[in-house]
């Protein structure tokens, strides 16, 4: 069954969309990646669209799946999901017209560690993200608890719509924070996500006053975005902070985007080591290139 993240009985537990038990490139060391469903922000280039919004129970994804994964259950008609007949080959999520996916579920922390549990000889942390992690507060400050007393230290990543200075308890379990800023301009960050940047940026600044953020990423695209000012202005703001933080500039890939915005173009690298100079010329001394 579909969960219902409204429902009241779901305190503890969070609407999760995958759980992906290695990564090498969501924070350091080897990271198992849990993926929150839903998300504030509408982003034009999102790589993760069917993490969006929460299933509807249309159920006009049923009939896509060729390994009859998917039913809907009698009773309410709510669509439900079974994972030991699924091969994982994303037809359901290529049907949804809705940026949602039949295979989120509502799960307590200790099922996702004890999901990850064959794993953990080989995990050095956890990274929570999403759809947005932040907008499941009690959820994901327990799983960092959790997580962190069974000796797997918690990243959250974040696109830095909540207000983390009013979940002091969330803050103290996460590790740290991997912040995006899409854009410095509020007219480009609306015209990309459909929302303000102001949370962002107080996001920016809160986290940096507590020295929990550990990493800044900024998407690079040609043509729909001013890098150089997002660039430029975090950089300010981190350079005056003192704080040690990594800046990864990312380049726009149209791998898993919507079918609407794959022509947008990759960055080259001759683009993407003037935007590294200026981070670096602002004083920061950690900025990757990816
Ligand atoms: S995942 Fe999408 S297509 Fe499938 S039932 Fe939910 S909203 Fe409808
Ligand atoms: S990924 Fe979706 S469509 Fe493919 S087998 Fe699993 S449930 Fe069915």
């Amino acid at each position: 069954m579909i969960p219902d993240p409204a429902a009241e009985d779901v305190v503890a537990r969070g609407v999760v969309a995958k759980i992906l038990p290695f990564s090498a490139v969501d924070g350091p060391g080897n990271r198992a990646v849990v993926f929150l469903q839903g998300c504030d922000f509408d982003c034009r280039y999102c790589h993760n669209p069917e993490t969006r919004a929460a299933c509807i129970h249309c159920g006009e994804c049923v009939p896509a799946c060729p390994a009859r994964a998917l039913s809907i259950a009698p009773g309410p008609g709510l669509v439900s999901w079974d994972p030991a007949r699924c091969t994982g080959c994303g037809a359901c999520v290529a049907a949804c017209r809705h940026d949602s996916s039949p295979k989120a579920r509502l799960m307590e922390p200790a099922e996702v560690l004890s999901a990850l549990s064959r794993y953990r000889p080989f995990l050095s942390g956890i990274t929570v993200t999403g759809g947005e992690c932040g907008l499941q507060p009690e959820f994901l400050e327990a799983l960092l608890r959790e997580s962190r007393a069974a000796g797997l230290p918690g990243l959250v990543d974040t696109n830095g719509s909540a207000d983390y200075a009013a979940l002091p308890g969330l803050v103290e379990a996460a590790e740290g924070f991997m912040l995006d800023v899409k854009a410095w301009d509020e007219a480009e960050h609306r015209a990309l996500t459909g929302v303000s940047n102001s949370a962002v940026i107080a996001s920016l600044r809160f986290l940096l006053s507590v020295g929990k953020l550990s990493e800044v990423r900024t998407v690079v695209a040609p043509g729909l975005l001013d890098a150089e000012e997002t660039v430029g202005g975090v950089s300010a703001i981190v350079a005056a902070s003192g704080r040690a933080v990594r800046y990864k500039l990312i380049r726009f890939r149209p791998q898993g985007v919507r079918a609407a915005w794959r022509d947008i173009p990759t960055p080259d690298d001759a683009t993407m080591a003037s935007l590294a100079a200026i981070a670096r010329g602002a004083g920061l001394r950690d900025v990757v290139v990816v």
